[in-house]
């Protein structure tokens, strides 16, 4: 069964559009490394995309991406690194 997580995120302070509840996918920087955290419950705009995230729940992210046996245990992706080149982006 699936949880309904229904929380109020209210209007959106870019654009004031109300927000919609998604699970988001959120990268952090970790001591050097990529952390991506998957499924987070957050208000996104459907507008400009803006997104918040509750207070408790970002204390929430923060202390699973503190439990170093569960960042060793997570599924590995790789990702493109892309090194900035101001000559090539103008092609
Ligand atoms: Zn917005």
């Amino acid at each position: 069964m699936r949880k309904k997580i229904k929380y109020n995120y209210g209007e959106c302070e870019i654009c004031g559009t109300q927000m919609q509840e998604k699970l988001i996918k959120q990268d952090f920087w970790l001591r050097g490394k990529l952390v991506i955290v998957e499924g987070i419950p957050a208000g996104v705009c459907p507008r400009c995309r803006e997104k918040v995230v509750k207070a408790d729940v970002g204390r929430l992210i923060l202390k699973l991406i503190e439990n170093s046996k569960r960042i060793a245990k997570s599924p590995k992706i790789s990702v493109p690194a892309v090194k900035f080149d101001a000559e090539e982006a103008r092609v």
